[in-house]
């Protein structure tokens, strides 16, 4: 499942084959994706120049010269494509249609973006840029991570009196937009905090010290992420997934990076989901 680096990678993968383009004819391929798609979508995409692709959590934000914006959600497993960049950022050659190539872009520069969702869990809607931040989907959500929002002060204040697991309190979208497991453990294991510790019983000093390391840890997550664009290895014009070593996250049984330490990383499950720490690192 792509999380914040890799959906910021997909935007900035994409940000040069549309930014300032017009889309000049959009193909809609079926009613729906997680949810129906807009009406009249393709026709509310057409002819409409792209004046830029904003980012919030892990949605990306095309907004069109109309005054609409296009909401992009990749889902579980939704991938976007680019292909015949007349920029020479990707070379790819237009491939030959997919059966789950759900929404194709054809911009006026040569350059085809194509939404690939074989699960359909992704999501597009079409919202007015206007009032975007008021979407469903939007309007639920906490300071963006890499934003002055997120501080130490708004950090400790949503902890303050938590019972439940600051692994849980990190995955709260409320509280930080578009942190996910496997970030949440990473920044959890540069800390020194335990997931299981309840959120409200870590010291401010604790709590304030882990903002920094979640912005380093998606940042350098990003950085790895721009790498594999320029690297271009997605020979077939695939953005956003690339390699990234982790300390702690799928690494159960493996042994802990903290020079010292003889512990392996332990996997215990948390609200259905798994989290990778060490017990010895870890209080
Ligand atoms: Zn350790």
């Amino acid at each position: 499942m792509p999380e914040l680096p890799e959906v910021e990678t997909v935007r900035r993968g994409l940000a040069p084959t549309m930014e300032g383009a017009v889309i000049a004819q959009a193909d809609v391929n079926r009613p729906d994706l997680r949810w129906p798609f807009p009406v009249g979508m393709a026709e509310r995409l057409s002819g409409q120049q792209v004046l830029g692709l904003r980012r919030r959590s892990k949605y990306i934000l095309a907004d069109l010269a109309s005054g609409e914006t296009l909401l992009i959600h990749l889902g579980m497993s939704g991938r976007m494509l680019v292909s015949g960049d007349p920029l020479g950022v990707f070379v790819h050659e237009h491939p030959a249609p997919e059966k789950h190539d759900h929404v194709v872009l054809h911009m006026d520069n040569g350059a085809r973006v194509t939404f690939n969702d074989p699960r359909r869990f992704g999501a597009m809607d079409l919202l007015e840029t206007a009032t975007a931040e008021q979407h469903k989907l939007l309007a639920v959500l906490g300071p963006e991570p890499l934003g002055n929002a997120f501080n130490e002060d708004h950090l400790i204040a949503a902890f303050k009196g938590k019972n439940t697991p600051v692994k849980s309190a990190l995955l709260d979208q409320r509280i930080v937009a578009g942190l996910g497991n496997i970030y949440v453990c990473e920044a959890l294991f540069r800390a020194g905090i335990s997931p299981t510790r309840k959120a409200g019983r870590i010291s401010k000093a604790r709590v304030a010290a882990l903002v920094p390391i979640i912005r380093d840890v998606l940042a350098e997550a990003i950085e790895a992420g721009g790498s594999s664009l320029r690297d271009f290895r997605q020979a077939d014009g695939e953005l956003g997934y690339f390699q990234h070593r982790f300390d702690v996250y799928g690494r159960e049984g493996e042994p802990c990076r903290t020079p010292g330490c003889s512990q392996t990383v332990a996997r215990i499950v948390q609200s259905g989901r798994s989290s990778f720490y060490c017990r010895s690192c870890q209080s």
